[in-house]
């Protein structure tokens, strides 16, 4: 493989920057370090600057896309098998097998349809695969997410009628709005419902969201730098 040594390192130093920021978000939030985890969001990046971080020693990441990541991922976790793979992206039904076949969490479940088909694929059952609801906290109509005021229903549901491990839940508040009491409201969700995992906060808001209690961080620009084009959610 070629050596990069400039992009390299450049990309290694921003990715140090990040956890930085992240352990001292959890000092200054009295909380226990270590306790957040990075997710690296490599949609739209390169299979060489995902393994840049894999070598530096990162290991959890996630696309947005399926086609990407299906494109992508196979080849990396073959090399580096202890690579965590999220999935953040839109779900569709009939990709949703795909996707429990090489994702080891998928964080976008949000819908019953979505949920049906992924308790009948074979990875769900046989592998494990674990599950947040994503909710759509500022009940926009072109993101995805269960309405917060089904998000209850649905988790309860997800996990007692159809036996799914749902873990967790993850949010995207508004763009430029405060997001502080969107991430609030996730939060007394997760707790409600007992759940592990508390997944909100990107590039802009990362901070203020571990202070709400988040336990993973998904964070692409701040890391990787700016996306060429915008991909969308
Ligand atoms: C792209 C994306 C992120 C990361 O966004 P940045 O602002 O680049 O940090 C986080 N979550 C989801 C669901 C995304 O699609």
């Amino acid at each position: 493989m070629p050596a990069q040594p400039a992009a390299t390192s450049w990309l290694a130093a921003r990715w140090q920057s990040v956890l930085t920021t992240i352990r001292a978000a959890e000092r200054e939030a009295g909380r226990d370090p270590g306790s957040v985890s990075l997710v690296a969001v490599s949609k739209g990046v390169a299979p060489q600057s995902i393994e840049t971080l894999l070598v530096a020693g990162h290991r959890v990441f996630a696309e947005n896309r399926v086609q990407e990541m299906q494109a992508k991922w196979p080849t990396l976790l073959a090399s580096y098998p202890a690579a965590e793979l999220r999935f953040v992206g839109r779900l569709q039904s009939n990709k949703a097998a795909d996707v429990a076949r090489l994702a080891h969490v998928i964080e976008s479940v949000d819908r019953e349809s979505v949920a049906r088909a992924l308790a009948r694929s074979i990875e769900i059952r046989n592998r494990s695969v674990r599950l947040l609801v994503q909710v759509n906290v500022g009940e926009e109509p072109q993101k995805g997410g269960c309405p917060p005021a089904d998000a209850d229903r649905f988790i309860a549901w997800c996990r007692e009628d159809l036996g799914l491990a749902v873990s967790g839940v993850m949010g995207i508040p508004p763009r430029d709005a405060d997001p502080v009491p969107y991430f609030g409201l996730l939060r007394a969700l997760r707790d409600r419902r007992g759940l592990a995992e508390l997944s909100m906060g990107m590039s802009a808001d990362y901070e203020a969201a571990i202070h709400l209690g988040a336990t993973h961080v998904r964070v692409g620009t701040a890391v990787f730098g700016p996306r060429s084009g915008t991909k969308g959610m």
